[in-house]
């Protein structure tokens, strides 16, 4: 019976599928948006997904990955995940949270505790999610990324509910570690290192590489020099040496 069950049941498994699978880390992390690798696997030959939708892949795998759907795959520069808040224990609280440790359920509760409605409320949703341990909760309650272990798959981005998780090409050297679009003397009030927008930076740029916007410095990464200057001339500390 079981063998007459397995004979009639049988599949035969694409070699094409088999052999993408081999080639794939097997963390099953589900950071292509998949149930894991076997089915991340089936959509790349099907063509439904890129070659080097995995990000956990080295790029040998990724470019052997390509060669059998016949595609041909540019290497990438790795990317890692910044936090684009400075503020944590140097951030006001409005009150004080003692329920369940989740971004998410924080933020039902008149938006989390912190007065800025922007930075990070610290609750570690983003440390749980990461499929590569590479988050924890520092001292001063925000998330540090151990860039070693980062894979730059972006789960983290997608679950924080704050938005300040974003991925950096690892050659940038300076970000605004701040997110907050409100007014200045707000900004002031509740946070040591928020961005009040006062527009320095910009004056000081010799590349011209920062813009103000919604009350925020931005950096334009394809402008800047890593010279540092914005760094030194911000009163605020808002912007960080991050490679
Ligand atoms: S820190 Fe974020 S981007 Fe990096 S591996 Fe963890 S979840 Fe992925
Ligand atoms: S100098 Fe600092 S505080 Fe002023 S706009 Fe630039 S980043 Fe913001």
């Amino acid at each position: 019976m079981l063998v007459w069950a397995s004979k009639k049941f049988h599949v035969e498994a694409d070699p094409k599928v088999e052999a993408i699978l081999a080639l794939l880390p097997g963390a099953n992390c589900g950071a292509c948006g998949c149930a894991g690798c076997a089915a991340c696997a089936e959509r790349i030959a099907k063509g439904e997904l890129p070659p080097d939708v995995c990000t956990s892949a080295s790029f040998s795998c990724v470019k052997n990955i390509g060669e059998c759907v016949g595609v041909c795959v540019e290497e990438k520069e790795k990317e890692v995940a910044v936090v684009l808040c400075n503020g944590g224990v140097n951030c006001l609280s409005r009150f004080e949270y003692d329920g369940v440790e989740d971004c998410k359920a924080a933020m039902l509760i008149a938006d989390g505790e912190k007065a800025c409605s922007y930075g990070c409320i610290g609750h570690g949703s983003c440390v749980r999610a990461c499929p590569f341990g590479a988050i924890t909760i520092g001292e001063n309650r925000l998330p540090v990324i151990d860039e070693n272990k980062c894979k730059g798959c972006g789960v983290c981005v997608s679950i924080c509910p704050k938005g300040i998780l974003t991925l950096r090409k690892i050659s940038e050297k300076f970000r605004v570690l701040c997110f907050s679009k409100d007014k200045g003397k707000y900004v002031k009030e509740i946070c040591k290192f928020g961005c009040i927008g006062c527009g320095i930076c910009v004056k000081a740029c010799p590349s011209d590489a920062i813009t103000l916007k919604d009350n925020l410095a931005l950096i334009d990464q394809e402008k800047c020099t890593g010279c540092g200057i914005c760094v030194e001339k911000c009163p605020r500390n808002a912007i960080r040496m991050v490679g």
